[in-house]
């Protein structure tokens, strides 16, 4: 199938959304990006630097004549934006997302009583810690994975044609449910993000940051990510990431108590794993991060 989109509507028109429109303009897969925001000052960047061909302030006007729309809007903006589109939209358009939650959007989309045939969602396991049009670049998605996960009301043919869209990003397709999808990200995206936020809190009073190097830079770069975005996510996914917490603070305690104790085998044995299992996943998937 060759994919051609006539009219892709944009709903917050960020980091990933202004990303995704300069991947499929690069590919020439769409004839017509309008992009839609709560920032005038963003939508005039994004024209500006060519994400997107126009703008608009009027969800409803804009979505009329698209025939793909994306929701790129922090998660529990969702639940709104689906109730703002789900009577507006012409009968042929698909819809689809790029959340990092996905049960919490798709009872979003369920309860605005939006056609749930025609919803595809999606997440793109690709980002970075910056914001705005003005971050997009058209390879993000380059190499990455995009997972997405149909309900059961998704059609074939939704499904056939979002997932063409995303293959002309360059990234990696899979399918899964959306609660494997949510219990997987709060391992490795949600809780790394908390710890780097609370870290960062925890020593910010310390006076001890000019001494820091890159280590701490490494470790800490994903603290510098929207507050607002990471909220939403936290919020949406709370109990995966309620679980996660538990469990490192465990490997927390014990660390502690090995300190305590003053139980160097223990500490050897807990860092030996880890280093082994880190290894083992940057020699099997190094080339793919
Ligand atoms: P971003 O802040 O760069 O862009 C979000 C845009 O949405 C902004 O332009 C903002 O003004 C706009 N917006 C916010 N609320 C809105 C509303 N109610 N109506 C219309 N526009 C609104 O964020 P991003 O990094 O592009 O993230 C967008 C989505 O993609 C989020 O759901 C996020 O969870 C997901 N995501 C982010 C990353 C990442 O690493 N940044 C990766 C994958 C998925």
């Amino acid at each position: 199938m060759s994919l051609s989109i006539q009219h892709l509507v944009i709903i917050g028109t960020g980091l990933i959304g202004g990303s995704l429109a300069l991947a499929l303009k690069q590919a020439g897969v769409v004839k017509r990006i309008t992009g839609v925001g709560r920032s005038p000052q963003n939508l005039h960047d994004a024209i500006r630097l060519g994400v997107i061909d126009d703008a608009s302030d009027n969800i409803q006007q804009a979505v009329q004549d698209a025939d793909m729309v994306l929701l790129a809007v922090p998660v529990a903006a969702c639940a709104q934006v689906f109730k703002d589109i789900a009577d507006a939209l012409p009968e042929h358009a698909i819809i689809t997302d790029a959340g990092s939650t996905k049960q919490s959007v798709i009872k979003d989309a369920q309860k605005s009583g939006l056609d749930m045939s025609r919803f595809v969602p999606a997440h793109p396991i690709a980002g970075t810690e910056h914001s705005g049009a003005a971050a997009a670049f058209p390879t993000l998605f380059q190499n990455h994975r995009c997972i997405l996960t149909p309900s059961t009301e998704t059609s074939a043919e939704s499904l056939a044609k979002v997932r063409e869209m995303w293959k002309y990003t360059g990234a990696n397709i899979e399918i899964m449910d959306a609660k494997q999808h949510d219990d997987i990200m709060a391992s490795i995206s949600h809780l790394p993000h908390l710890t780097a936020f609370s870290l960062i809190n925890a020593l910010h009073d310390d006076d001890v940051f000019r001494f820091a190097a890159g280590g701490f830079r490494d470790f800490t770069r994903i603290a510098s990510s929207s507050p607002e975005m990471w909220r939403d996510i936290a919020l949406c996914n709370a109990a995966a990431i309620t679980d996660k917490i538990d469990a490192l603070q465990h490997e927390l305690h014990d660390l502690r108590q090995a300190l305590q104790t003053q139980n160097g085998e223990a500490l050897l044995q807990k860092f030996t794993a880890a280093k082994q299992a880190r290894d083992q996943w940057l020699s099997a998937y190094g080339d793919n991060i």
